[in-house]
């Protein structure tokens, strides 16, 4: 089937070449196919490593459109939001031009899980993100809906059957490309459901990707069926606020981004979010209609993560489910019911909002819906995103299994620099587990694949008191400018004067030491333990609770003063403090880490016929599957046991 496509694809592509009276076939570095929020984020960053680069989509006017909650960041997705800003990525920067209510979650905890959070204007987010997009330079953006992939031989230095060389649209038009990225989210087979009723579409209101699931389907391409689902939206002027939990926007903002100074609007205009719960008048709607939805059933749940309504009061019955009611924008008429996504059929949908504390009057204006799709199991990529079945064709977002702006995003990056640099020859961009949250996304994603819609968490990361929202720009910034050319000069000068204060600042405030009872006297308001006689460092004075930069620049003005002018570095100085030693043994962990991912494994192994080494066949068909990378990367599929790994070190060392 493959042999057939490809002999088909390379005459159709002979063609195209051969007639000189025919108009020229446009040919670009990179396509990306997709606007959404990888295929924004692939486009740009192609562009910005300097691709001649087309982004593909169905409708321009919907580039960034937000499928479904109007918010963006959270616990562990603010991670992922820092990071792909770093990389002088889109969403970060579009987030503090377009938000309504910013507020960190999880400030309780440490500010190594801090979860950066807003909720996003829907239509100015859009605004803003196709300004972005229709001016970045070297990126144009076209109309279109692909069909279909142009492939030719593979090249014999990488491993893969053929190689894609560009795309076909529905109109039979051909672009030619050295790299094309898919990022097609739910669109690929969509189906959306409300009730027993289901209709082909991406998302509502938009077409399915039906030519372009079948070429990758011939392609040999392994598939799944995912779900996912949205709530109803809800007319703000029909909702009884008053007697609802008022939750309010933090003062200040933290902006996403490392380049914004501040957000675009002050906290007194930003807008509140309600809390409310269901009851069991809810629940009763929803048992007594199970046999009207199609989407939910006792047996199929639908996604773990961003569950239905459904899903939870067949998972937990009887209990009261929170409810929150977020704007959709500054000026949006509409209110989104985060909790309550919905497949009932619409009266039953209307029935079951209006049992609602506060929503006694609720005026529904459009239902919930669910949408079912396609999606390609991920360890048929390499960390680099490219796949291993075609050449130079990357996969990004939704496509990959999993859920989120955010992860799409970040997925979205990687993609585009790494087709960017598969055009010029130069060696991937790879972030590791122990580098990022992105890497830990992509490596559960290449290694384990997925069943369900992947969602990231900070419980998903081992090292993440090193891999925190405050210092994605010294983690990536310095590789993005430097090995992929992503990053603009003006971001790489402002992380280079933040890398020098920093370093000078702890430095300076690891030469002041005083006696516990010394710093007593000169705090007195802290809880500095005051038995130590011993010599304390300002750093660890720094560690107390009570203690901040301008503290303790109060207590030793000279030369400390200087360091609290700027309110980031004074807050990154106090994070800095609080994890000083236990980020000492963790790096220790992370060196051990990093030697496991620098051995290798050879791309080109037949793990099923090797013969010098004992593998079981379970095991063999596990590592042929998944197709690890490292040593490190084997040793975290499932089912691939310590003494394999043993086995697989021993056969990597000798054959090196
Ligand atoms: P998308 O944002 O879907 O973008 C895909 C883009 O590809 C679109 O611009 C489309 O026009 C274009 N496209 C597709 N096929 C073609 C083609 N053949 N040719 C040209 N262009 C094409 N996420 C959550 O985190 N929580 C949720 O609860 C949640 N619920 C959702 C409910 C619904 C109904 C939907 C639709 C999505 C939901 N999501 C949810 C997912 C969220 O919207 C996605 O994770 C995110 O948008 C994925 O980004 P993406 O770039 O991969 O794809």
């Amino acid at each position: 089937r493959l042999a057939a496509s490809l002999s088909q694809h390379l005459a159709s592509s002979a063609r195209l070449g051969g007639d000189s009276a025919a108009p020229r076939t446009p040919h670009f570095d990179v396509v990306v196919i997709g606007g959404g929020h990888a295929g924004t984020e692939a486009a740009a960053a192609a562009a910005r490593c300097g691709s001649r680069t087309l982004l593909l989509t169905h409708r321009v006017d919907t580039i960034g459109q937000m499928s479904c909650n109007p918010s963006f960041g959270g616990i562990g997705k603010g991670h992922l939001m820092r990071e792909v800003d770093a990389l002088d990525g889109l969403c970060s920067r579009i987030c503090d031009q377009s938000g309504v209510h910013y507020k960190v979650l999880n400030r309780r905890k440490g500010p190594a899980v801090w979860g950066l959070r807003a909720q996003i204007d829907r239509k100015l987010y859009k605004q803003n993100m196709q300004k972005e997009i229709l001016n970045t330079p070297r990126l144009t953006v076209q109309e279109g809906a692909v069909e279909d992939l142009v492939l030719t031989e593979a090249e014999p230095e990488h491993t893969g059957k053929c190689r894609v060389s560009g795309v076909v649209l529905v109109d039979g038009s051909t672009v030619f490309a050295e790299s094309v990225i898919l990022t097609t989210g739910t669109f690929l087979r969509g189906m959306v459901v409300i009730g027993l009723e289901t209709h082909p579409a991406g998302r509502m209101g938009d077409q399915p990707s039906i030519g372009l699931a079948q070429t990758l389907e011939k392609l040999g391409f392994v598939a799944g069926r995912l779900k996912t689902g949205t709530p109803p939206r809800i007319a703000k002027d029909s909702i009884n606020f008053s007697i609802l939990n008022k939750h309010t926007p933090d003062n200040p903002s933290t902006p996403f981004s490392f380049v914004s100074e501040t957000v675009w609007i002050k906290p007194e205009d930003q807008l509140p979010c309600y809390l409310t719960h269901t009851n069991p008048g809810v629940d009763k709607v929803v048992l007594e209609n199970l046999h009207l939805n199609s989407h939910v059933k006792e047996t199929t749940r639908g996604p773990r993560y961003c569950p239905s309504i459904e899903s939870k009061v067949l998972r937990f019955p009887n209990r009261a489910h929170q409810v929150w009611l977020e704007p959709e924008g500054m000026d949006s008429d509409l209110i989104y019911p985060q909790g309550l996504s919905v497949t009932l059929p619409a009266e039953l949908q209307e029935k079951m909002i209006t049992c609602i504390r506060g929503l006694e009057r609720a005026k529904m204006i459009h239902p919930g819906y669910g949408v079912q799709y396609d999606y390609l199991d991920p360890r048929q990529i390499t960390p680099s995103l490219e796949t291993r079945q075609v050449q130079r064709l990357f996969f990004a977002g939704q496509i990959n299994g999993t859920t989120g702006y955010e992860e799409a995003a970040a997925q979205g990056v990687i993609a585009g620099i790494n087709a960017s640099l598969r055009v010029s020859r130069k060696p991937p961009f790879i972030v590791s587990r122990t580098e990022g949250y992105i890497g830990v996304l992509i490596d559960d994603l290449t290694t384990l694949g997925t069943n369900e819609p992947y969602r990231m968490f900070t419980s998903r990361v081992e090292f993440r008191l090193s891999l925190r929202p405050d210092n994605a720009d010294a983690r990536l910034t310095f590789r993005g400018y430097k090995e992929a050319g992503c990053v603009s000069q003006q971001r790489h000068e402002k992380a280079s004067q933040m890398k020098s204060s920093l370093e000078e600042a702890i430095s300076v405030l690891k030469s002041i030491t005083f006696s516990g009872f010394k710093w007593k006297t000169l705090i007195p308001q802290a809880s500095i333990s005051t038995n130590k006689s011993l010599p304390l460092r300002a750093l660890d004075v720094l560690k107390y609770e009570d203690v901040d930069m301008e503290t303790l620049a109060r207590a030793v003005p000279e030369p400390l003063k200087k360091y609290t002018t700027c309110r980031e570095l004074a807050e990154r100085l106090k994070i800095e403090a609080t994890y000083e030693s236990v980020l000492f043994y963790q790096l220790q962990e992370i060196n051990e880490v990093q030697r496991d991912e620098a051995l290798e494994l050879p791309q080109d192994l037949d793990y099923l016929t090797i013969r010098d080494v004992s593998l079981s066949d379970e095991v063999r068909e596990k590592l042929q599957f998944s197709r690890p990378q490292t040593i490190g990367a084997a040793s975290r599929i499932p089912g691939v046991t310590p003494a394999a790994i043993v086995n697989l070190l021993r056969f990597v060392k000798t054959s090196q």
